[in-house]
């Protein structure tokens, strides 16, 4: 029998489960297999599957105008726009396709904001190890992963890479002259679920001010409510950055992102220095705004920090009970995980036999971002399900 994914380009290694669709936290296969996800399309599908007012609002939005690319304005750019600044640290936004996207554009406005002072100079990026911030030539530059980077040709120059954690080295690069920004995860998705310590937050701040250095967050994974308030760093005070990005749970599932900024560093940003065909089109636009309206509530933040409280607690329960396979419980919120002792593909391989999607990070993570809807009962469910995968798992 012919291989279904021939002509598939092989950059991925999916499981041979096919899911036709999905309802809420539940996704079923063409036999009508149920599987609780536990992974949301990467902290994606934040409300969900087939949420009705997202359905309702695509519907109705497809069946008016999709596309007339920003040649023209975009109404509802514009009411997203204002939400998101009415809520946040920033003044403008820039509507991209895609978390990299927004990275991209991010870096762009950091150098030209330098640039447009006189500081043509100031060009580095400064990033940590264990940092993913998408795969155009950019921003695997920006990540500075060498998996990633072998074989794309030379390592670009105006990246700079620190270990996580080294504060002298930290202050070198930040007071260098040629500085232009830091660029951080508050909490790091893909490099193994790891939480800034919020002083470290704050201290990196403070850093960046003294030396007329721009803070960029990379809040594409752990944004849009999955710690528990709307952008992971709020939970430091005093830590507001220049430049945000922002994707994944954005769309919940519709693929858009956004680059938020200061009006400073919006500034330079003038007609023919960016744009994008497709960036904050109709139909992102019509889903962007139900999604926003719904997450950026106090209240389904609150509860999303409630029924957080309630996995934290079922994973320590885990790690105490499976000592010789567990390290610990990482990450933040809804975007956490277990850190065990092996590699963990095998024992997300039990966890979806019994019924549990999960990913996987780092190298030694089990990666849980559940859709920001989910309820205790049904976090109760999944700490069974990796409880019994736990026992059966040999690593
Ligand atoms: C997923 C991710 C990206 C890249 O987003 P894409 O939508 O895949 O381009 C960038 N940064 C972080 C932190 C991510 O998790």
């Amino acid at each position: 029998m012919e291989d279904p994914r021939q002509h598939i380009l092989p950059v991925y290694r999916p499981p041979e489960e096919v899911f036709v669709q999905g309802e809420g936290v539940y996704l079923f296969t063409e036999d009508g297999r149920r599987y609780l996800d536990f992974i949301a399309g990467i902290a994606v599908t934040a409300l969900g599957h087939a949420h009705p007012a997202m359905v309702e609002a695509l519907r109705d939005q497809a069946g008016k105008l999709w596309h007339t690319s920003n040649m023209f304005r975009v109404k509802g750019q514009e009411e997203l726009a204002d939400k998101i600044c009415r809520d946040s640290f920033a003044d403008r936004v820039f509507f991209t396709n895609s978390g990299t996207e927004a990275i991209e554009c991010a870096i762009k406005a950091a150098r030209k904001y330098h640039w447009a002072a006189g500081n043509a100079d100031r060009l580095d990026i400064i990033t940590f190890t264990g940092a993913f911030h998408g795969r155009s030539i950019g921003a695997i530059n920006a990540g500075g992963n060498p998996k990633y980077l072998e074989g794309f040709g030379p390592k670009l120059p105006g990246f700079v890479h620190l270990e996580w954690g080294d504060h002298d080295a930290l202050k070198a690069a930040v007071a260098a002259s040629t500085a232009a920004a830091v660029l951080v995860e508050p909490v790091q998705g893909e490099g193994g679920v790891r939480a800034m310590p919020e002083q470290c937050l704050k201290g990196l701040r403070d850093l960046c001010n003294e030396h007329g250095v721009l803070l960029i967050y990379d809040e594409v994974q752990c944004g849009m409510g999955r710690t528990g308030q709307l952008w992971g760093y709020q939970w430091a005070a005093g830590a507001d950055p220049d430049i945000l990005c922002a994707a994944k749970g954005i769309g919940g599932g519709f693929p858009f992102g956004a680059c938020l900024m200061t009006e400073a560093v919006g500034e330079p940003m003038q007609p023919g220095s960016h744009g994008s065909t497709y960036g904050g089109n109709p139909l992102a636009m019509a889903v962007g705004n139900v999604v926003w309206d719904i997450i950026s509530s106090e209240e389904f933040l609150a509860n999303v920090r409630r029924v957080s409280g309630t996995l934290q607690q079922g994973l320590k329960s885990l790690a105490d009970s499976h000592p010789d396979k567990v390290e610990g419980v990482t990450g933040k919120g809804l975007l956490t995980g277990l850190r065990l002792k092996a590699d963990p593909k095998n024992l997300q391989g039990i966890c979806r036999d019994g019924g549990l999607l999960t990913g996987v990070a780092g190298n030694n993570v089990l990666r849980l971002a559940p859709p920001l809807i989910i309820d205790d009962a049904q976090v109760r469910d999944a700490i069974g399900m990796i409880d019994a995968a736990l026992t059966e798992w040999t690593p």
